[in-house]
């Protein structure tokens, strides 16, 4: 009898604290305007296609995005790049020479493994400045080229992300697995969930599993098109986008800029 009674008190003694710190965290934190989670829909490299397709898209549906562009090829379309700077949305950092890992034959003479934190810090600040003097806009978010986080090899490699802490609001991440929550997540490596090549119900998915959760779902893409590889499909957005505009659906639909501004705001309360 003893027994049955001590095995009935335990639930409670180690459920009631953990319980009661969900609900206080949670009474913490509120999304804007009654939404139950956030949506910022993301574009890497400044491909192209981004401003000869996606740019009206976007327009046609109303939505803004975050870009994170390298320099050079915001240089070859560069009245496009201004056109999607006045249609308002936001111009993030993606570095100059997109390093990554040196496994990829293309990035062998940009490779992580020979970079050091110092020449990171300075091409990410190159970066800001040509960004500064093509469109008159100053970066404050910034996406991993390839979503990878380190310099250096072996004993010595070190993470760039204190240095993206330094210099951006937020710094996202790509090909994560989970979408990132609002009062834990660290906004120097913000998770990026690929929607390349996606179908409107796969989405769909991901925006509800992050509703369910109350999190931020950051979705990241390159080409903007009907199809090819790393390909955002158009189809996919006309159905994407207006889900999340709907009222009834409850999602705070925001650029990575603005979702990172509220959420610092939060922390600082
Ligand atoms: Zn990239």
């Amino acid at each position: 009898m003893r027994l049955f009674a001590i095995l009935l008190l335990l639930p409670a003694c180690l459920l009631g604290p953990v319980a009661g710190w969900a609900q206080s965290a949670e009474a913490a934190f509120r999304w804007p305007d009654g939404k139950r989670a956030a949506v910022s829909l993301s574009f890497d490299d400044a491909r192209a296609s981004q401003v000869d397709t996606g740019q009206a898209v976007l327009a046609r549906l109303d939505a803004r995005a975050t870009f994170y562009v390298v320099p050079v090829h915001v240089e070859a379309k560069l009245a496009g790049w201004k056109r999607l700077v006045a249609a308002g949305h936001e111009i993030g950092n993606h570095s100059v020479r997109h390093p990554c890992t040196g496994n990829f034959e293309w990035s062998r003479e940009a490779a992580l493994e020979d970079y050091t934190l110092e020449r990171m810090r300075q091409e990410l600040l190159e970066g800001n400045r040509r960004l500064e003097q093509m469109l008159g806009v100053t970066p404050v978010t910034f996406a991993y080229p390839c979503g990878q986080t380190f310099v250096g090899r072996g004993r010595a490699t070190q993470s760039y992300v204190p240095l993206v802490a330094e210099l951006f609001l937020a710094g996202r991440g790509w090909l994560d697995e989970t979408p990132n929550d609002p009062t834990f997540h660290d906004p120097a490596q913000v998770s990026g969930m690929s929607m390349d090549g996606k179908d409107f119900p796969e989405v769909k998915t991901l925006v509800e599993n992050a509703r369910e959760a109350g999190q931020w779902l950051v979705l990241a893409g390159h080409e903007i098109g009907h199809s090819g590889p790393q390909t955002t499909r158009i189809e996919m957005l006309e159905r994407l986008v207006p889900f999340l505009q709907d009222p009834n659906n409850r999602i705070w639909f925001e650029t990575v800029e603005a979702v990172a501004r509220y959420l610092k705001r939060h922390r600082q309360e």
